[in-house]
């Protein structure tokens, strides 16, 4: 009598996730990760985040009932495994870049000190702590702080590099990450096969030819800080790409134009004078009926 299971196709597919979601050691990761994603982040939450204004339905009503309430957006609610995979395997690939950089003493930024819990500055890769003098194998580079007080925004950068009066910007490309913030694109590179549509993945990472470009505005946005309130000597930023599916990568060079930048300047000016007086700006998303975003809060009211 032949199995449902040896027959193959769908039915081999199901009951392979079947199998893998009965394994109790991995549900257990999954439930792991997501508890931790779902606790309270740390993250500034009294500030504009510059990953946050760069997208295209950043709504300036939401912003302000943030900057009043102080609370995560509700997205991290929604998160997924393979979202926070995502995430994990961006920060092993950032923690990659930064020290092969350190190693060549090209990497300049904040560093802490894993003894004295300290924060200090150093232009170059330290030999020891400032603040108590432990050695360099205590320190970890905790990147480029770039902040505007007065427009209340905080951001952070990859690296900085003196010598090359660039921000650094360290990304991952991979099929799940398009899938979230490009899906155009890996669409156009989806092709018909006889077992369904799959993504050429040669002929994609061939036609990467720029930066996406949201990660554009984003480091427009975070050269205007450093230029402007961070008195970092910056003209370009160097973006360095880690393509997942092949280990191989690529750079890129984005030039500063402060142009980029001054609506979301205005934007952020025109925020901050609506919480000091309390008067709540318009949904720039959709003036009639307000969007998501901003929907969210007032529903809690
Ligand atoms: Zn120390
Ligand atoms: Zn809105």
């Amino acid at each position: 009598m032949a199995s449902r299971v040896v027959r193959g196709g769908h039915a081999l597919t199901e009951y392979l996730n079947a199998a893998k979601a009965a394994e109790p050691l991995y549900g257990d990761i999954q439930k792991h990760v997501l508890e931790a994603a779902l606790r309270p982040s740390g993250r500034r939450q009294d500030v504009l985040h510059p990953s946050e204004m760069v997208k295209p339905d950043w709504c300036h009503l939401a912003a302000f009932h943030r900057l009043r309430l102080e609370v995560e957006p509700a997205e991290k609610r929604r998160t997924t495994f393979t979202r926070e995979n995502i995430f994990q395997e961006g920060h092993e690939t950032h923690t990659k870049w930064q020290r092969w950089l350190t190693e060549m003493g090209r990497l300049a930024g904040d560093w802490h000190c894993a003894v004295c819990d300290g924060y200090f500055w150093h232009d170059t890769t330290p030999a020891h702590c400032h603040e108590c003098g432990a050695p360099s194998r205590c320190l970890t580079y905790a990147e480029v702080p770039l902040n505007a007080h007065p427009l209340r925004i905080g951001g952070t950068a990859d690296g900085y590099s003196p010598q090359d009066a660039a921000l650094i910007e360290i990304k991952t490309l991979g099929l799940g990450s398009l899938r979230y913030e490009r899906p155009e694109y890996l669409e156009r590179y989806t092709v018909p096969t006889d077992v369904g549509p799959v993504p050429d993945l040669t002929r994609l990472w061939r036609d990467f030819r720029r930066p996406l470009p949201s990660a554009v505005r984003q480091t427009q946005l975070y050269m205007y800080l450093a230029s402007h309130f961070e008195d970092l000597p910056v003209d370009r930023t160097i973006f360095l790409y880690d393509f997942k599916s092949t280990q191989e990568t690529k750079s890129f060079v984005v030039t500063y134009d402060e142009s980029f930048s001054g609506p979301l300047i205005e934007a952020a000016a025109a925020i901050v004078d609506c919480v000091a007086t309390d008067i709540a700006p318009r949904c720039n998303i959709n003036s009639g009926s307000g969007c998501p975003s901003c929907l969210e809060f007032e529903e809690q009211k």
